[in-house]
């Protein structure tokens, strides 16, 4: 920070007031006018002689003179000078700073209704009356003593990095245990900023909050927000900039003594929070159903099958009509190609290499995930995947695990590397390593459509309803084995007993549907579109540049999948489907449309309105149900794709145990592919 005159501010440049020196009667004018030591100002342009000045002070515009102006002394701090202040945001987790972090920086940082689901730290920008500010969106920690590694995170954040203010952020519905951290902040720096988030729970929870009492009994500097509907904001952007005036400093290291932090907080909690009924009545008459000793299970089958079901029927007619799209483009394109007079091997590897193996993953393999994924965040933003985390914890410690293994495993259903890093919130080693080997024994999003496509071709193809409980078949399978590999690596490698199992059940809340089925639209569809023109784009013209190099009239393609043939056949599979999984390492969504462009790398791809051609290739191909069986299996157990992989290593640190994340899974698969087939030879039937 360094003192100048007013003067000297050139147009759109901020500073904060100083000292006024002048005489006393021109002092108290400007006073009067907002001109205090402490207020931010902003030069907002000069007159054609330079002579006067505009400024902004407290959203007034004054013009000065500038002999007036030299006499007045401002500050002007670093951030005027251009560089950017940081407002980190802190507090129990499941509060809403994840929402409050997106709505200031624009960013989409994951957000749901269960504790635990941020577990690294983001970052975003956000500007506020020309100031900038750096939003640090911290994990949620419950207190200022870390047990897990995402609290370690937010702790050492706060003690060590240079940090301007911190907002703690408290949910007005369980406002007594989050101010638990907010006291232990306000103790250990400064300035502490105190946002009451769910503000908009307040009129059906029948809470009302005395906010004068509670910043008096606080001392905090507290404003009530809706961080869901952008609600309170400038307020408190505002206090927090007045908070910022004074320059962020730590006050001690020692924790305050909890109970008599409990008793402050307990006493705050009785002065200012009314409740006017038990609002926590209709979560109680819930979850007797949803976690419920006998229905708990039987719901969460229900609504898994409904889900299967709404993703199947609805997946159908976006399919078609995205292929009848694609089809006539591919029309378009090879008359436009035709009429420019290309090659005709650049035209082949550019409509059937290419062009073909986008449209398959956009057609038949994004409908599901659009449809599934955005079901799916429904749920999570419910609160209602704790409560399916506490009804299998059973299960999870009987496999020597831990229960949060189950939100891990909820995860992957998106993606594994996302289900890989979200294993952080487990906090014994052990139990983290267990969850994270086994994390892609879970089928994600981009596997799910090749489930999909081949139970409704193969197993299901006259039966509508028989789709979703197949699906729900594998999935259960998927999660026995799950819980198999866990037992094994509990009583081996990583043998140990499990360690306790605490977690909050959140409130349960309305999730906000537009924006939920917008954002996983629009985020989901994006990211599979860069992912298909990233991975499938380059690895369709790889295909065809093997199908079309020719050794002694075999195609490359054919000379791999034969040293592959014998191999594979042991496991019910063949040479193609192999090396499909091979080369669709980097995203599981692809292998389908290589086996395709394998199969047919001798001719064009036939006209893809739905499942019934893609199921005449592969029959064509000497595909039949055992086949199917087979890759399904193959499918649910084999290596993870390589952004996991990458995941896994820099979770565990260790090349050893990312080489057995990837092993057991292909083991596993090949070994069971292996007994189907025996089984299947045994009953003659192979
Ligand atoms: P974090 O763990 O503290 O980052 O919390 P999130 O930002 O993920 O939010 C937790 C849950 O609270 C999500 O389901 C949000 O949709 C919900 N939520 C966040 N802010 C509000 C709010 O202002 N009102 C309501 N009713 N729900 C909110």
């Amino acid at each position: 920070m360094c003192n100048e005159i007013l003067s000297q501010l050139q147009p759109g440049e901020t500073a904060t007031i100083a000292a006024i020196k002048t005489e006393q009667e021109n002092r108290k004018r400007l006073q009067d006018l907002g001109f205090i030591s402490g207020v931010p100002i902003q030069c907002l342009q000069k007159n054609f002689s330079g002579s006067s000045s505009t400024y902004l002070i407290h959203d007034t515009v004054i013009a000065l003179r500038q002999q007036d102006a030299d006499a007045i002394m401002v500050t002007r701090c670093t951030e005027a000078a251009g560089s950017a202040k940081t407002i980190a945001l802190a507090g129990n987790p499941n509060v809403g700073k994840s929402t409050l972090f997106n709505a200031l920086t624009g960013l989409h940082q994951h957000t749901g209704n269960w504790s635990g689901k941020t577990v690294a730290l983001a970052k975003g920008t956000c500007q506020y009356k020309n100031h900038n500010f750096t939003i640090v969106d911290l994990p949620g920690c419950y207190s200022l003593s870390p047990v897990s590694r995402d609290e370690q995170i937010s702790y050492d954040y706060i003690m060590q990095e240079p940090v301007d203010a911190i907002i703690v952020v408290c949910d007005l519905t369980c406002l007594e245990r989050n101010l638990l951290l907010a006291l232990q902040l306000k103790a250990m720096f400064s300035p502490v900023i105190l946002a009451i988030n769910c503000m908009d729970e307040a009129p059906r929870k029948k809470i009302e909050l005395d906010f004068e009492s509670l910043q008096q009994l606080t001392g905090l500097p507290t404003v009530g927000i809706t961080a869901s509907k952008k609600q309170g904001f400038s307020q408190l952007l505002e206090t927090t900039l007045q908070a910022m005036q004074q320059p962020a400093q730590r006050l001690q290291s020692q924790l305050p003594e909890q109970t008599s932090l409990v008793t402050q907080v307990q006493k705050i909690k009785e002065q200012c929070v009314i409740h006017h009924k038990n609002h926590l009545q209709t979560d109680r008459r819930l979850d007797q159903f949803l976690v419920g000793k006998w229905t708990g299970i039987p719901i969460m089958l229900l609504l898994l099958a409904f889900i299967f079901w709404l993703t199947i029927t609805g997946a159908n007619y976006p399919s078609q009509w995205l292929s009848s799209l694609f089809a006539r483009g591919s029309t378009l394109l090879t008359v436009l190609l035709e009429s420019c007079h290309t090659p005709h091997w650049l035209q082949s590897c550019l409509v059937d290499g290419i062009y073909q193996t986008l449209s398959w993953v956009i057609a038949v393999m994004l409908p599901p995930m659009a449809i599934f994924f955005p079901l799916f965040t429904i749920l999570e933003n419910c609160g209602y995947l704790p409560r399916v985390a506490f009804n299998l914890d059973h299960q999870f410690q009987k496999a020597g695990a831990c229960g949060k293994q189950c939100l891990t495993t909820c995860m992957a259903f998106g993606c594994n590397a996302a289900g890989v890093t979200g294993c952080r919130i487990i906090d014994s080693p052990r139990e983290r390593l267990i969850a994270i080997l086994t994390n892609s024994f879970t089928p994600c999003n981009g596997r799910l459509p090749i489930l999909i496509a081949l139970v409704t071709m193969f197993f299901a193809a006259d039966q509508a309803f028989l789709a979703p409980i197949l699906l729900i078949a594998l999935i259960l399978f998927s999660f026995l084995v799950t819980l198999a590999i866990s037992k094994l690596l509990s009583v081996t490698v990583l043998r140990g007993m499990p360690s306790s199992f605490i977690l909050e059940l959140p409130p349960y809340r309305r999730p906000q549907f537009g924006q939920i089925i917008l954002r996983s639209l629009l985020d989901r569809t994006m990211f599979i579109l860069a992912r298909a023109v990233m991975v499938a784009a380059p690895a369709g013209l790889f295909i065809w540049i093997l199908a079309n190099i020719q050794i002694e009239n075999q195609s490359l393609i054919q000379l791999f999948a034969q040293q592959l043939q014998p191999f594979a056949a042991q496991f019910g599979m063949d040479g193609v489907i192999l090396l499909a999984f091979l080369l669709g390492w980097p995203a599981n969504e692809i292998v389908i449309p290589l086996m395709l462009m394998m199969y047919l790398s001798t001719g064009t791809m036939v006209d893809l309105d739905n499942y019934t051609a893609l199921h005449t290739i592969l029959v064509d191909n000497g595909w039949t149900w055992q086949t199917a069986a087979a890759v399904l299996l193959f499918s649910l157990f084999h290596w993870p794709c390589s952004t996991t992989c990458l995941t896994i290593k820099k979770e565990t640190g260790s090349i050893g145990w990312t080489a057995l994340a990837v092993l057991l899974p292909t083991a596993t698969g090949l070994l069971l592919c292996f007994i189907l087939r025996q089984l299947l030879l045994l009953l003659g039937i192979a």
